[in-house]
């Protein structure tokens, strides 16, 4: 059986990825490390890794229907993971609405025989990867509010030199 590696993510929109672009620009320059492409920048609630292709179908068809209470979360910190030498933006504490949005699509995901890691969620978002310096910016450009409504389901392929990511399906926002 051939399997599908899947997360899901918030997706930010242009202009917000546009302004993460700019915090990672400035990131770099104290970092050094290479850049994430602009419309790959996202915020991973949670990674699946690989599963069945027949599960990856199945999830996708029903992610529609797992609506995301709406929320908004503070973009106001720089962080470092040094082991994987990456740097990241996020937010400085994680929103109680955000870590619910985590906490209760995992237990959705636990009825389709998935388990969330024992790792708690550290909300990020990559913007530099083989950081040559592991000290974060001492200060950060302008604070970046996200309000979002939606999750998308990722594919995502390893190619050399990285992966690819394929949006497969985003759930319905609430009505309002
Ligand atoms: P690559 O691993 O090929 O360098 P990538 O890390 O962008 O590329 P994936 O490994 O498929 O691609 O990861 C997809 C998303 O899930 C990324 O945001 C990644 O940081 C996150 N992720 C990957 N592994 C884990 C994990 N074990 N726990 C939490 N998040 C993870
Ligand atoms: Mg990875």
């Amino acid at each position: 059986m051939s399997t599908v590696r899947l997360f899901f993510a918030l997706w930010p929109s242009p202009p917000l990825a546009a302004s993460l672009a700019g915090w990672a620009e400035q990131a770099r320059l104290a970092c050094g490390g290479r850049v994430m492409r602009t419309e790959t920048l996202h915020l991973t609630l949670a990674f699946l890794g690989p599963v069945d292709a027949q599960l990856a179908d199945t999830l996708a068809c029903a992610t529609p229907e797992h609506r995301l209470t709406p929320g908004e979360v503070a973009l106001d910190h720089y962080g470092v993971f040094n082991r994987q030498r990456i740097l990241w933006a996020g937010p400085g504490n994680t929103p109680a609405g955000l870590q619910a949005a985590h906490d209760g699509l995992w237990q959705w995901l636990a009825g389709f025989g998935l388990a969330a890691p024992p790792q708690p969620f550290r909300p990020h978002i990559t913007l530099l990867r083989n950081i040559e310096h592991a000290q974060p910016p001492q200060g950060t450009p302008a604070p970046l509010s996200w309000r979002y409504d939606r999750m998308v389901l990722v594919a995502s392929e390893s190619l050399t030199g990285g992966s690819r990511y394929r949006v497969i399906a985003q759930s319905r926002p609430r009505d309002p």
